[in-house]
């Protein structure tokens, strides 16, 4: 036994290893001072059961009471902080959970009987799948471009490569290096583009060889058929990053597979959508190819 502080009330802490999930549980007691009602009896401990992976769900397991609870209630946890609206029994894991630790705290009460918390916290959660390859890259500047956006065009990109829902759902973790690396990511004046290729347009971003090019015009102002739709200037950025990565790891333009699904990160959905729904990420299949 360990005491904690957590929260107002002084805690009887049990600690509880199980192997298989590496769970940790905080129970609760009821300040003996402050409420002398009964406490309902634990028979077995609530848990977690479920994929530790994004693209999986956790569900909570309340334990079983004596006597039953008439009411039983859930909060889900990021590290410490409660996640908004996680009050369900069942987590879909979100893709700002990888890396972190979740926990579930399960509230039982009963009228005449004193409510008892307690928290089963998960071991940390993981991408979709391990690391398979790593990728080195470079980040340079074509013509002028001002030192603050250079500096977020490094940060937001490097936060595309790395989000759940991206590339790295396909195993693949981007690691920026001072020079060299395996490819170069750009962010260039629109002018300066055809001079990569003549296939590159001033109107867009591009892919030759190892040289991914972010046009700044479209990093700053997204398209006019994104924001006709509405997207957030944030998903533009995430969806070009991609798109142009997408090439260099080999993949070319894919088509909308029927109307209303999300289009593949490949569609050049800054042209148009084909009936698909604007979509900033590599779509499962894409990950799965
Ligand atoms: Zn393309």
């Amino acid at each position: 036994m360990r005491r904690l502080l957590l929260g107002p009330a002084v805690l009887l802490a049990t600690l509880v290893a199980l192997p298989a999930l590496q769970v940790v549980q905080v129970v609760q007691a009821p300040a003996a001072a402050a409420d002398d009602r009964p406490t309902l009896t634990q028979l077995t401990a609530p848990s977690v059961d479920g994929t530790r992976r994004y693209g999986h769900a956790l569900v909570a397991d309340p334990g079983r009471w004596s006597p039953t609870p008439g009411a039983t209630a859930y909060q889900w946890f990021r590290g410490s902080t409660a996640i908004t609206g996680a009050t369900g029994r069942r987590h879909v894991i979100r893709p700002g959970d990888v890396g972190h630790q979740l926990a579930v705290r399960v509230r039982v009460n009963r009228p005449g009987y004193a409510t008892t918390t307690v928290l089963t916290r998960t071991a940390v959660i993981r991408h979709r799948v391990d690391a398979r390859r790593t990728v080195r890259y470079e980040v340079r500047v074509k013509g002028q471009v001002g030192s603050t956006l250079v500096r977020q065009f490094r940060q937001q990109a490097q936060e595309t490569y790395l989000d759940a829902r991206g590339w790295r759902g396909r195993g693949v973790v981007f690691v920026p290096v001072r020079s060299g690396g395996a490819f170069t990511l750009w962010i260039s004046q629109a002018r300066y583009l055809p001079g990569f290729s003549s296939v590159c347009s001033t109107q867009w971003s591009c892919r030759v060889g190892r040289n991914v090019v972010i046009n700044v015009e479209r990093w700053k102002n997204a398209s006019p058929a994104w924001n006709r739709a509405g997207g957030s200037l944030r998903n533009y950025r995430h969806m070009v990053v991609n798109h142009e990565t997408g090439h260099w790891l080999g993949f070319g333009h894919a088509g909308c597979s029927r109307r209303g699904a999300s289009a593949p990160v490949m569609m050049q959905q800054s042209k148009g959508l084909d009936g698909c729904r604007f979509n900033p990420w590599p779509t499962l299949s894409e990950l799965r190819r």
